[in-house]
């Protein structure tokens, strides 16, 4: 398999707090490691202050970086995210693109939406005439189901789900390689959201796009991504083919947030366990492992020592003191 984008280790930091001389640091993300192969439609779920926008944004290089690394890869060049340099972060930019969380802040109400397409061209400098320009734009608006009569109109005339359209072509205008949308439909209501998820799936697979796709919501994720990563607390808990952490998830979390998704099945009598208590606090995080405060199977060693990612070699990978022992009354 192709890989895109691999984190190696990868962990964010923001300095918290205090005066010059007592500057804690924040860790939103802490050593992550993961590869999102090309072509992919890629799910990051968990909880907000789960670390999953930090994350995607690291991915972007729009977030400061403590250690560890991102490496981007599309065949032709090769970057180190750490160590790239000014032209090269340039040139990554126009591979990759963010699609914003909401379609109501992002768009500037003054500008047409043809202005608001066009701008990352002009910014990158991609196209060199007024009419190389408008034909991008018309090319990509077409792609994004939005017309000509579109364009010369102001955002504040269209609906929730035609704002995201229009979010969606501006990202897509500059032909980037790898696209992060951060929960770009959960502003909308589900019917609009379907349909946009329809969108960036037929997209992706028409332009051969790498997608990440980072929700709260693992029913969204799970019907749309080929491959699910969850996090909590800035880790990853587990991370594995879409079509295997449905039929076993294997930590505590992602099982409680799969019971969480109403069942449409009436035989299904709901073995997995509730999800109680609030996610704790960045900035006062329990020991050992980081969900043992709200896990019903932690035990004394869950406390002391934090589980490290195991990978069985076929690609589900999971951090849990305790999942097989877990999975095994199922099995049976
Ligand atoms: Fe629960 Fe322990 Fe597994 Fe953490 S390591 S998820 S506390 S069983």
């Amino acid at each position: 398999s192709d890989v895109l984008i691999r984190a190696k280790g990868l962990s964010v930091g923001f300095p918290i707090g205090g005066g010059m001389f007592n500057k804690q640091i924040l860790k939103a993300v802490d050593n992550v490691s993961l590869d999102i192969e090309k072509g992919s439609f890629f799910g990051l779920v968990g909880e907000s202050g789960s670390g999953k926008t930090t994350l995607g944004r690291a991915l972007l290089k729009a977030a400061p970086i403590t250690g560890g690394g991102a490496h981007y890869s599309d065949g032709e060049v090769d970057y180190d995210l750490e160590n790239i340099s000014k032209e090269q972060l340039k040139d990554y930019r126009k591979r990759a693109q963010l699609i914003f969380q909401d379609p109501y802040a992002a768009l500037s109400p003054r500008m047409t939406v043809r202005d608001i397409i066009a701008e990352p061209l002009e910014v990158m400098g991609l196209t060199k005439t007024r009419a190389e320009t408008d034909a991008r734009v018309r090319e990509i608006a077409a792609k994004c189901r939005l017309n000509l009569e579109h364009l010369r109109r102001f955002p504040h005339a269209f609906s929730g789900g035609q704002r995201q359209r229009i979010s969606i072509a501006r990202a897509l205008v500059s032909a980037p390689k790898f696209i992060v949308a951060d929960e770009s439909v959960a502003a909308l209501d589900v019917s609009i959201q379907a349909d946009v998820l329809n969108l960036l799936k037929q997209i992706q697979s028409d332009m051969g796009l790498t997608f990440m796709f980072i929700s709260h919501d693992l029913s969204v994720v799970a019907h749309t991504c080929d491959h699910v990563a969850v996090m909590y607390l800035g880790r990853l808990v587990e991370t594995a083919p879409t079509r295997k952490l449905f039929a076993a998830p294997r930590h505590p979390y992602t099982k409680a947030l799969f019971s969480a998704i109403p069942s449409l099945d009436p035989d299904d009598r709901g073995t997995a366990q509730k999800l109680t208590g609030e996610i704790p606090s960045p900035t006062n995080q329990p020991s050992g492992c980081k969900f043992h405060t709200r896990c019903p199977f932690a035990i004394d060693h869950c406390k002391q020592v934090e589980p490290k990612l195991e990978t069985d070699g076929s690609g589900h990978d999971v951090s849990c003191h305790r999942w097989k022992e877990l999975m095994a009354p199922e099995a049976a």
